[in-house]
């Protein structure tokens, strides 16, 4: 087997859901990585595979280096060697700092940093092998950018952004790009708990006046993972519809 295989972590739902389906009308054979919502996915790969395109669900969770290194080899096996990564997967949550325990700021760096080290390190020998391949990770704004009461989230996706900006410098002379994407607020399940209210709030916030849609950001990272941005690695594409100054 060859071609363009993808593998996306947490691609059940929003925006990993849409970034699926996206590479996958693109002739992506896709991996959808879930945690715990497999008919979720398995409804996803129904869809896909009905539309002629090449899909398998598989569940780890991201923050387990042995969990995703067997996801890695059931899509060897199944679509074939892994060449972009979206590393999406992640968790979210508003707590006070002084209310953060070590149990909490220990599952985010778990799943949103870890994960993506484990996801990475386990397609990059064959992408080395290569000497090619891509990888895009999903950071936020608030990655870039302080948040009150999201401080353990907002650290894990700056440190993102670190990893992905000095795994660019390294990967650059192998043929590997590694591109960020840092989103805005996105209509996913993720900000349901933020409540309507304060949903319009942060709508009237932003400068296009509008939550973004998943779709939106698989358009980003669809570009950067493609020829048009074959020249572009190291960056983070921001998609806030105007919300960072
Ligand atoms: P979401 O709707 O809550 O979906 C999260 C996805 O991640 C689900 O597919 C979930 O799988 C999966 N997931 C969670 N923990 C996992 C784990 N330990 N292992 C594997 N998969 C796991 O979130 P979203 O809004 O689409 O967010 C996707 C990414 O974008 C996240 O990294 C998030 O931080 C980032 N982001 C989101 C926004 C936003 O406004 N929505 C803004 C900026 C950045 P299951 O469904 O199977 O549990």
């Amino acid at each position: 087997m060859s071609g363009k295989v993808a593998l996306i972590t947490g691609a059940s739902r929003g925006i990993g859901r849409a970034v699926a389906a996206r590479l996958a009308r693109e002739g992506y054979a896709v991996g959808i990585n879930y945690h715990e919502r497999k008919d979720k996915a398995d409804e996803l790969v129904t869809e896909l595979t009905a539309a002629g395109c090449r899909a398998v669900a598989i569940q780890a969770d991201v923050a387990v280096r042995a969990e995703v290194d067997a996801m890695v080899r059931r899509v060897e096996d199944e679509l074939g060697a892994v060449t972009l990564l979206v590393s999406n997967a992640g968790v979210a949550g508003q707590a006070l700092f002084q209310d953060v325990t070590d149990e909490l700021w220990e599952r985010y760096f778990a799943v949103n940093l870890n994960g993506a080290r484990h996801a990475i390190q386990a397609v990059l020998p064959h992408m080395l092998h290569e000497h090619s391949g891509c990888i895009v990770t999903v950071s936020s704004i608030w990655g870039l950018h302080g948040a009150s009461c999201e401080v353990t989230y907002s650290c894990t996706k700056h440190a993102l952004i670190g990893l992905t900006r000095s795994l660019a410098m390294e990967l650059a002379p192998s043929g590997i790009r590694v591109n960020c994407v840092a989103p805005g607020v996105i209509d996913t399940d993720m900000v349901q708990v933020l409540g309507q209210e304060t949903l319009d709030d942060l709508a009237r916030q932003t400068p296009l006046g509008r939550l973004g849609r998943p779709e939106e950001i698989a358009a980003a990272v669809a570009f950067l993972a493609s020829d048009e941005a074959g020249f572009i690695t190291g960056q983070v594409l921001t998609a806030d519809g105007g919300f960072l100054p």
